[in-house]
């Protein structure tokens, strides 16, 4: 039985493919096309911040076609119902 599982996590989604928006990564040290972006809160102001496929890996995410997953513990609840913030 694995420690952790995988799931969709709603604070990611895929960008448009037609979308034009850079990948943000270290303040232009990446200059790929974004393909996903990660709502950032800032109080009541929402922000998406746009990434390139590679570093939303970098953050220790897994991509599956438009779903941005991330691993959570086994027999959590987030486990049970397959997603997570
Ligand atoms: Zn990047």
């Amino acid at each position: 039985m694995p420690d952790r599982v995988w799931v969709k996590s709603l604070s990611w989604r895929a960008l448009p493919a037609d979308s034009t928006k850079l990948c943000r990564w270290g303040k232009g040290e990446c200059d790929n096309r974004a393909e996903y972006e990660l709502q950032r809160s800032h109080g009541r102001t929402e922000r998406w911040w746009a990434y390139c496929r590679k570093h939303v890996e970098a953050y220790g995410n897994r991509v599956i076609g438009l779903e941005v997953q991330i691993d959570v513990p086994y027999d959590s609840p987030a486990a049970k119902r397959g997603w997570a913030q």
